[in-house]
């Protein structure tokens, strides 16, 4: 293959907190790494193929220019990420399904979509323990782009060293080895502003969105957050774009959360009397039939947008992950009444601040999640509020201080052991 170049390998010596990073808007890093773009616009990929040949498997993309990705592994469920600038993939529905007959070497199956504004990723299901070899690039006499990645059969140890590293290929791990000291455990931290888009969420007798309210709520507490320099911080949505529920939550979890915030400001217009901020966290069962409603319409967002929600990753079935998400909500609810704590005194609460309903992006089984309904926007008192900045301030200032002591008191605490997701479908594109 005589125009057979190597990708730069930047991005393979990467380690863990690369990975945890991955999880879409990298506030604590600065800018988000610029994806230049001299052609204009996303890659277009119209194929993505499996071929085995002498145990490498290959996964090749045909694509309308060259792209530069990014490749690690994770364990329990074995699988490969693959980091990609935003593509454009328009491929035949079933590309990536290779159940039974149609499976092909270490590839079971893989997925692909918009993972964060920017970013495209592929999620490779593997069948057995498999390292991701250098990535290489090739152009067809028609001026087709094809990326191809290799993935190489390893035993279980060398994958689980890999696994470890966030790293595909071991020959690179080795290297990095004396940079391992800079992997960054601080806690990670999802700042989830809600609706976004074509999903305006309420909508205030002003005319205010309450998309854009949360939005600005909610950066300007990832801001804050951030600026202490002790969490590493990631938000689901970086400008007013729909980013469907399910994948808030895969984002959260994909990224290993250690916490997940999302914020809202509802309206009631039946009862424009009813004030003051809620604390939701996760339950199958709602503290109330009103708790119960707001749920259920949040939960629609995905349907609203013209986005089919698929199967949602915290669909619990097995006893491990209902073990594992009985012992995530008592750490949800240990959060929520550390914010009670700290919100009390500076804002009015409902009268019930403390609630629980089945909200989807509260769901995920291994991150401590809640929802915070900040006020209504159907109250006028409640809105002006939403709308003062220094009401903000304030309100940001409390919050942060909650987030601290709820680190501080897990310090001995461990986490959660992550499960595996369960998903089957692709990952829906997230433009509406
Ligand atoms: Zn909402």
């Amino acid at each position: 293959m005589p125009h057979s170049t190597r990708l730069p390998r930047t991005g393979l010596v990467r380690h863990l907190a690369a990975l945890a990073l991955a999880g879409g808007l990298i506030l604590a890093a600065g800018p988000a790494p610029a994806q230049d773009d001299p052609a204009g616009g996303a890659a277009v990929a119209i194929a993505a193929e499996t071929a085995t040949r002498d145990g490498t498997t290959r996964l090749t993309l045909t694509l309308s220019k060259p792209i530069e990705a990014r490749a690690f592994v994770m364990e329990r469920p074995d699988r490969a990420v693959i980091d990609l600038p935003e593509v454009n993939f328009q491929l035949d529905q079933e590309t990536g399904k290779l159940s039974g007959r149609k499976r092909d070497g270490v590839i079971a199956s893989f997925r692909y979509g918009l993972f964060a504004p920017g970013r495209s990723r592929i999620v490779v299901d593997l069948a057995g323990p498999a390292v991701v070899e250098p990535v290489e690039t090739t152009k067809t006499r028609e001026g087709a782009v094809l990326v191809s990645i290799p993935f190489r059969k390893v035993d279980r140890d060398t994958f689980r060293k890999a696994a470890v590293a966030g790293d595909p290929s071991p020959a690179a791990s080795a290297k990095a080895a004396p940079a391992r000291e800079s992997v960054d455990t601080r806690p990670l931290i999802v700042i989830d502003a809600g609706h976004g888009g074509t999903d305006p969420g309420a909508i205030a007798a002003t005319g205010v969105f309450e998309k854009d309210i949360v939005f600005g709520f909610a950066q300007s507490f990832a801001e804050r957050l951030e600026q202490s320099g002790r969490y590493r911080l990631v938000m689901t949505r970086d400008r007013d774009v729909f980013v469907p529920l399910a994948e808030r939550v895969r984002i959260a979890r994909e990224a290993k959360a250690d916490l997940f915030v999302s914020i809202h400001a509802d309206s009631i217009s039946a009862a424009p009397q009813v004030k003051g901020a809620t604390i939701y966290t996760g339950s199958e069962k709602a503290t109330d039939s009103e708790s119960a409603r707001l749920a259920e319409r949040e939960n629609r967002a995905d349907a609203a947008a013209g986005t089919e929600s698929g199967e949602g990753p915290a669909d619990v079935a097995d006893i491990l992950q209902e073990l594992t998400l009985r012992e995530t909500r008592g750490f949800s609810a240990g959060f929520a009444g550390r914010l009670m704590g700290q919100l009390s005194p500076v804002m009015e609460m409902s009268p019930k601040p403390h609630r629980e309903a089945g909200f989807k992006v509260l769901r995920s089984p291994d991150v401590p999640s809640v929802l915070i309904e900040l006020g209504y926007l159907s109250s006028k008192s409640d809105l002006e509020k939403l709308q003062s900045e220094e009401w903000r301030d304030r309100v940001t200032g409390s919050m942060a201080k909650a987030v601290d002591l709820f680190f501080s008191g897990r310090a001995t605490l461990s986490r959660p052991a992550p499960v595996a997701p369960r998903r089957s479908a692709a990952i829906a594109p997230v433009s509406p």
